[in-house]
């Protein structure tokens, strides 16, 4: 949440006020990854080469990997720290705590 408060000249407050929100995840795929395996099969996020193996949730040893379709070879798709992402709701204007619009905050700003 962002809230910008301005003094205007005849006493009066006015504030700008926008609540935005981080839905940056922890991690992405990395665009850059590739990886070449012994058979000479080349992967990437995008080349559709690997195949996502996710055990029952029965099994004592629960743990997702991923391998070459071609061959069965592991592969490792590396991730990358994620883009800042946003959602970005709609201003409001506060004038005395009064909501205004934009056009007349526009004007006292102005
Ligand atoms: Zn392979």
């Amino acid at each position: 949440m962002a809230t910008v408060t301005y003094r205007l000249k005849n006493g009066q407050t006015l504030s700008v006020v926008r609540n935005d929100y981080d839905i940056t995840p922890a991690t992405e795929a990395d665009p850059a990854w590739v990886f070449t395996d012994k058979k000479g099969h080349v992967h990437t996020w995008t080349s559709r080469t690997w195949i996502h193996y996710e055990p029952d949730e029965d099994v004592d040893d629960w743990t997702p990997y991923y391998y070459c379709s071609l061959c069965g070879e592991h592969v490792h798709p590396q991730t990358r720290a994620a883009q800042r992402q946003f959602i970005y709701s709609p201003t409001l204007y506060l004038l005395d705590g009064e909501s205004i619009t934009k056009e007349q905050a526009d004007a006292l700003l102005a």
